[in-house]
């Protein structure tokens, strides 16, 4: 039988107006999950919404439009969040985006600066404001995003590879400062999910040929596919809930095996 497990639970997330965000939006909120949605994008959080209502019309959804890339911006979703819900048991640290693909050489100082701004910065200032809501609570668990991009080089994103690195190092330095205060702070390393960032990257590869892109790009994964978003929500909405409480500082790759193929 399955439990509600966020049943009376407050989970934030971010980046929630598409892709990994909304799928483990939708998981959580099928779960009982009260909501805070953050993304730049207002419509997609729209959009996430409707598709929760669907799902679980009960569900209390907040939805709040910030660039995590702006301290005062991530200040504000945790205040409000806090202010409107009164706590935050789970938080999704997800927003980011790919960047221009490119050599070293070529790949731009100011595109370098702009995607560790998102990725990186923007992840430090949400843990920054959630972790010190969740000391005071004394219990609550975190989820960043980073990408198999974060343990593996990939070649051709400098901005991406350091951003993820550091994402993985963000984590690890936080678990294990906050795990004596009831909180557990993960990442997990996703390999190529099928989303609009996906599509995104195979259309700089491949143009309007990106789809036969897309099935040359998975032959080297063992499983031969794309993952699927859901399939990295059910991944979140475990790591978030009271049953994960006890995995702290760990990196979970969910690539279909292709980081540790030789
Ligand atoms: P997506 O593009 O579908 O969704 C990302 C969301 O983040 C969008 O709604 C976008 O508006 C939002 N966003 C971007 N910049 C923002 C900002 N400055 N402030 C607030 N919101 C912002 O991409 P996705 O595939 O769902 O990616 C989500 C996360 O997963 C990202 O951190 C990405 O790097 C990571 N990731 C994705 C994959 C994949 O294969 N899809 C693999 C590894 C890691």
């Amino acid at each position: 039988m399955m439990t509600n497990r966020f049943d009376g639970k407050v989970v934030l997330m971010t980046g929630a107006g598409s892709g990994l965000g909304r799928s483990a939006a939708l998981q959580a909120a099928k779960e009982g999950a009260k909501l805070s949605l953050v993304d730049l994008n207002e419509q997609g959080l729209e959009e996430t919404k409707q598709a929760i209502m669907e799902v679980a019309p009960e569900a209390e959804v907040l939805l709040l439009t910030a660039n995590v890339a702006e301290e005062e911006q991530v200040k504000k979703y945790v205040d409000d969040t806090v202010a409107h819900f009164g706590r935050i048991d789970g938080f999704f640290n997800n927003a980011g985006v790919e960047g221009k693909q490119n050599l070293t050489e070529d790949f731009g100082s100011d595109e370098f600066q702009k995607v560790i701004s998102i990725n990186l910065n923007g992840v430090f200032y949400g843990m920054k404001y959630v972790l010190a809501v969740m000391k005071k609570q004394g219990s609550g668990s975190i989820v960043n995003t980073a990408s198999v991009g974060g343990i593996r080089g990939v070649g051709n994103q400098s901005g991406y590879a350091a951003s993820k690195h550091g994402v993985v190092g963000l984590t690890r330095n936080s678990a294990i400062e906050y795990g004596q205060y009831g909180v557990s702070i993960k990442a997990i390393a996703p390999g190529a999910i099928m989303t609009p960032m996906v599509e995104g990257s195979l259309r700089q590869m491949g143009g309007e040929n990106w789809e036969e892109v897309g099935k040359e790009f998975v032959q080297p994964n063992p499983m031969k596919r794309f993952g699927k978003p859901e399939e990295v929500g059910y991944l979140v909405a475990f790591l978030l809930s009271d049953q994960a409480n006890f995995i702290n500082a760990a990196v979970i790759p969910i690539d279909g095996g292709q980081s540790y193929k030789y």
